[in-house]
């Protein structure tokens, strides 16, 4: 306090700080302390006084500086292991920087594709099959969908908190997983097309998910995103119909617009399931119909074809969104 007492200005700096100390107690601790500060100013207990005032100055700066410190660690801890991102899927925070936005379980959960997938809709297959029994009697006129999930558990769980559950945030996650499956399959796309919904539906929902896929993708890809496509004729709720009458009924439901810059394009159509690819199919035959010289297929999520035996039992309530 000595050293503080030499320095020029310091009784100011004492002044000032027994001040701001004083304004910042309660009313009653004041009075008391303003009298005792009075009756010290005659003589020596002024300094004393004072210098109390540094002190107490000196504890709270010490306290700030703790303060600080420990909020630029938190700083420093939180670049590091960012606190504000969590798990996508359980909400988990995240501890360390991950490829995906997922926990250490529910990535461990995600149906990843992994290894030999069927020629046509990218669904895994062993290693002696070209198709799964989906794919095996089926035309396509695209060249193939490829998905990095397969649409069961965690990756349904995404798909529908996407759709249903208005978190579009998700789609950042998918286009993510959708990109490095462009890449590592070598999936070929000057222009992305998104599938289209209809304007109601799409109004009632307030966003299309494969626009927003599209568009993730098309950034990270640096390929430019063309919503080429509308759905232009209503198609009611086709769940339980087989592939071939999923076919017929989306059968010219979609118009493309953009020709001059389709032609001769090798299209990536992006979509969020791919179930039957009666969706995918009637959209490609459009865009090659358009002058495209190609279509490829790039979806969140691939379905396990399911037998018609199967079909009711399991209770599930579907929607999809791909006829
Ligand atoms: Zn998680
Ligand atoms: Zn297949």
């Amino acid at each position: 306090m000595k050293d503080d007492e030499k320095r020029p200005g310091g009784e100011r700096y004492a002044e000032d700080a027994e001040a701001s100390a004083a304004r910042e107690k309660e009313p009653g601790e004041n009075g008391a302390e303003r009298a005792a500060e009075g009756e010290a100013r005659g003589g020596n207990g002024g300094r004393m006084a004072r210098a109390k005032g540094v002190v107490k100055e000196r504890g709270r700066l010490r306290e700030s500086v703790a303060a600080l410190v420990s909020r630029a660690g938190k700083a420093v801890r939180d670049a590091v292991y960012p606190e504000d991102i969590t798990c996508d899927v359980c909400g988990a925070e995240l501890v360390a920087r991950t490829r995906y936005n997922l926990c250490a379980a529910c990535t461990e959960e995600m149906p990843f594709i992994t290894g030999h997938r069927c020629l046509n809709c990218g669904l895994p297959v062993n290693d002696e099959a070209d198709w799964c029994m989906r794919c095996m009697n089926t035309e396509s006129v695209y060249l193939a969908n490829r998905s990095p999930l397969v649409y069961e558990g965690k990756a349904r769980s995404l798909v529908y908190a996407l759709k249903f559950g208005g978190r579009k945030y998700i789609a950042r996650l998918l286009g993510a997983m959708m990109s490095d499956t462009f890449l590592s399959c070598g999936m070929e796309g000057e222009i992305i097309v998104p599938v289209p919904m209809t304007e109601k539906d799409e109004k009632k929902r307030g966003f299309n998910q494969s626009e927003l896929l599209a568009r993730d993708i098309g950034e990270r890809l640096n390929i430019p995103v063309l919503p080429a496509l509308s759905k232009t004729k209503d198609t009611a709720p086709q769940k339980e119909l087989s592939g071939r009458a999923r076919r017929e009924n989306v059968k010219g439901c979609f118009s493309a617009a953009y020709a001059e810059y389709l032609a001769g394009r090798r299209i990536l159509l992006v979509d969020d399931v791919f179930t039957t690819g009666a969706t995918a199919n009637e959209c490609a035959r459009t865009l090659l119909s358009a002058g495209a010289a190609s279509v490829s297929v790039l979806t969140a999520a691939v379905t396990k074809p399911r037998l018609a035996v199967e079909k009711g039992e399991d209770g599930a309530v579907e929607v999809f969104d791909d006829l």
